[in-house]
């Protein structure tokens, strides 16, 4: 795997021009953030963030699955964090399928249903109030009060609020 053994050398020069150092494991910022996986969206920089400053949960779509609900829980009940920002963004990977086609080809391929929701979409916008409700009603988590939901535009690399009417 040539991709990996550049990257790990990568990091070899990366360590070797930092000092060490030690962060505390609970952030900073007492921020998680649910983005999308999608390789143009460099979360750190978009938003000026520093290593320490907040949990960064990434999946296709950034959406809000069972596994991010209990990352976000441990998150909160033992590392600090109390706000959780969400970013979605223009032209995602989960908008180019469904989730009945995509679910009928894992079948076809593979003879399993897959277990999880496939969770494609077509409007963002109305994606991202969805991801809100289901941290805002999750019972699992304390906070619940400071959750916003984004719009990262990959072309402008801007991001533009959503509103929610609970
Ligand atoms: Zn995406």
């Amino acid at each position: 795997m040539a991709v990996i053994d550049d990257l790990v050398a990568n990091n070899r020069g990366f360590a070797d021009s930092l000092p060490p150092r030690h962060l505390d494991v609970r952030p900073s910022r007492r921020l998680a953030i649910v983005a999308c996986m999608d390789s143009r969206v460099d979360v750190f920089a978009a938003l000026g963030l520093r290593d320490g400053e907040a949990h960064v949960l990434r999946n296709a779509g950034g959406v809000i699955t069972d596994d991010v609900i209990r990352s976000l829980a441990v998150s909160q009940r033992r590392l600090g964090t109390r706000a959780v920002m969400l970013i979605q963004h223009t032209d995602c990977g989960m908008q180019k399928l469904t989730d009945d086609g995509f679910r009928a080809e894992l079948q076809h391929d593979t003879g399993i249903a897959p277990a999880f929701a496939i969770e494609s979409f077509t409007d963002v916008e109305a994606n991202l109030r969805q991801s809100i409700l289901r941290v805002r009603r999750s019972a699992f988590l304390p906070h619940r009060d400071l959750v916003r939901g984004f719009v990262y535009d990959v072309d402008t690399h801007r991001l533009s609020e959503v509103e929610v009417s609970d």
